[in-house]
Formats: C-alpha cells, structure tokens, sequence
C-alpha cells in the first residue's frame, strides 16, 4: 500500500464555498482564482471541478493559463502578472488570456504588438491595474492616464480597471477605503468598470464588489479575515483540503528524557510518543514550535519535538482511545482548521496550504 500522507480534496466544498462566493456578491462576476496549483489543492482539478460554474478563472503567470487552456477550460483566464515579455502578447492571443497591465513597458509591448497586427486580427483582452498603495504591482495615476490615451481605443472596450488591497483581512484599517476610493475615482474619470475584491473583501465589504472579483483563499475554505474581522462576516466556508498521515512509530518514554533532534523537548511526565509520517519533506512546516496541534481519535494533542524531513512526533499521552499503528492523525483540514495551525507556526493559512509537497498523494472527494 502506498504511504498514507494524503491530501483529502473536497470537491463539494470547493463548490459550496464558490456559490457562497456568488451569493455574498451577487452583482458581481466571480474568478477563481487557481495560481500556485491551485493553492496547494491541484490547480486542474479545481478549475475542472469549478469549470461549470466558474465565471472565469485567474491565475498568475501565463505558463499557468495555457495548462488550464490546454485542460479544456473555456473561461475567461485572467493573468495578474500580466505579460512577463513581448512574447506572451502572441501567447495571449493564441490562447485567449486576458492580460493584466501593470507596468509601462507593458504598454510598449502592446503598442509594438498591435503595430504588427494584421487589420480585422483577434487582439488580447486587457485590464489596467493601478497602484492604489500596494506599492508591488500597478500603474501609478500617471502612467494610467498615459496607457489609457496610447493604447488603440479598441482595448478599452472590454478592459477593466483593477486595484489590489494591502491589508483587506483587517477589516478595520482605513486603507481599505482609501485605496477603493481612489479606484473609484478613476473609473469614474475613465469609465471603466472595476476590480477590487479578493477574498476578505468578498465576504466582509459589499462596497468593494466590482465588475469582476477575485477568489482565492476563501473559495479553499480557509478563513480570509484576520481574527478581530473574522466576527463581521456570515459566510459560511467548508475547509477543502484535510491533511492526513499514519502513526509509524510509538514508545513509552520516562518523565525528564528528550524527543527529537537537538532535544528542544523534554518530558514533564511519563509519556506516550506517537510517530507520524509528514515532515517539512512533504510541506509540514518545520517551525511548528511544540504546542502545534494535531487531531486524532477527536481530540487534540500537542507537537513536541523538531519537526524533521519524513516525521513528527506528537505527544499521545491524553487520549482516551489508545492509539495503534497505522492510525491517521490530522494535521488541518475538516476538524482542525488550517487557519490555527498557521497561528501557531506564525504564519497564514495560504502559505501552509500552499507549500504541500508533490510527494503527498492528493484524493479528490464527492462527500
Ligand atoms: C492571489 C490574488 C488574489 C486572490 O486573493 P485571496 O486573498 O486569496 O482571495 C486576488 N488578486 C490578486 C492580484 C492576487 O494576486
């Protein structure tokens, strides 16, 4: 039998948490999004699975959109990194990407592009991203006025303008209205339909939905909003994926003796020391501090020990049904959400989904 470290996929949850997507927003057209393989979750699979409903897919390089193209997806693909070099512009027409521009030299590359068009040729769809205090990616008003008065008016017939939040999970944070009510303005003064929304935004601010808005950490069903906003939002997200793997190992160990490289964990007690096969190898993160929790038999137990390539170690002590091996231990998913194992390793939920390895087998599910 092959190793048991799996990611459980939920394909039912991935289109629940999609339709409550469309039902917090329901003005809106909803991408979503599946750069990064889908956010750790099978970036096929997903926009497969969502390719019914879905009314348009993002992701965020052009080599992402032509495998999603090449899959069979017939949606709008929206790249948000737009064109890395004059050469996707031909890539973008031949496989029907929408194109993201962000940057000045992109508009050059339009330009020079559409010089070389043959009349009545298909052009690329393309939005105008501007930097609204993100200060990563985006034309400054400027450099907007500019690409909006040099590019052929054709382009703007179907293009959009887009914004991104620097700090949309804290619904509180009055940078949120600042940056949505400088892109209104502009698309006001343009008369240009907007993008704004990602996730926390979808859930949580109305105002912000646009034309198009972009899905992505919510539509895996992991909490968008930090803790003190998560309170201001009712929808209702199902956790997509759960990350399971067997207890390989288990000895009794005496009060005062150490567990796992560098012994950074000692005993306080006798205790009971469950093996488990996951490691940083397969995306466990190897800062999770001891403490971390893990879930088995319907309770949680602690991490003790270093995280190492292949393993952890858990201390099983606690449990009312006494473990045996080859039993499965949870590490986040439908019982233990990913957004407090993040908490505890001090980072966020899309980060640890994210970074599963290719070594874990992922099981797709119609619960
Ligand atoms: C990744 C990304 C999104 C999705 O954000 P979530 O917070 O995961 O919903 C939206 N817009 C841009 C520009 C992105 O890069």
């Amino acid at each position: 039998m092959p190793r048991q470290t799996i990611a459980h996929i939920d394909m039912n949850a991935l289109l629940h948490n999609y339709q409550q997507a469309k039902i917090a927003a329901p003005q809106s057209q909803t991408m979503a999004v599946v750069k990064a393989d889908g956010y750790g979750h099978g970036m096929l699979k997903v926009a497969q699975t969502l390719a019914e409903v879905a009314d348009g897919f993002a992701v965020a390089f052009v080599d992402e959109a032509i495998a999603c193209r090449d899959a069979g997806l017939t949606q709008p693909i929206l790249v948000l990194e737009g064109a890395h070099s004059p050469e996707d512009l031909d890539l973008a027409v031949d496989y029907d990407l929408w194109l993201v521009m962000h940057q000045p030299e992109q508009i050059d590359w339009l330009i020079e592009f559409d010089r070389t068009l043959m009349p009545g040729a298909t052009k690329p769809t393309v939005w105008f991203k501007c930097d609204t205090g993100l200060h990563r990616l985006g034309l400054s008003p400027q450099a907007l006025h500019d690409a909006l008065n040099q590019v052929p008016s054709s382009y703007l017939e179907k293009a959009v303008l887009m914004g991104h939040f620097a700090c949309a999970d804290d619904l509180s944070n009055p940078m949120n209205t600042q940056q949505l009510m400088q892109l209104n303005d502009l698309a006001k003064k343009y008369q240009l339909p907007i993008s704004m929304a990602n996730s926390p935004a979808i859930v949580a601010d109305s105002h912000s939905h646009g034309k198009w808005n972009r899905l992505g950490i919510a539509l895996y069903g992991a909490e968008p909003l930090n803790q003190s906003s998560a309170t201001q939002s009712n929808v209702m997200l199902k956790p997509v994926m759960t990350l399971k793997a067997a207890i390989i190992g288990l000895r009794h160990i005496q009060s005062g003796e150490a567990v796992g490289y560098g012994q950074i964990w000692h005993a306080q007690r006798d205790s009971v020391i469950a093996t488990v096969a996951i490691g940083y190898g397969d995306g466990y993160p190897r800062h999770a501090p001891c403490g971390t929790p893990v879930y088995i038999h319907g309770q949680l137990v602690p991490l003790v020990g270093r995280v190492s390539m292949d393993m952890i170690t858990i201390d099983v002590t606690d449990l009312i049904q006494v473990p045996i091996i080859g039993d499965m231990v949870e590490l986040w998913g439908a019982n233990l959400s990913v957004t407090t194992v993040a908490e505890h390793v001090k980072t966020i939920n899309y980060e640890l989904v994210t970074r599963i390895s290719t070594r874990v087998t992922k099981t797709y599910h119609n619960t």
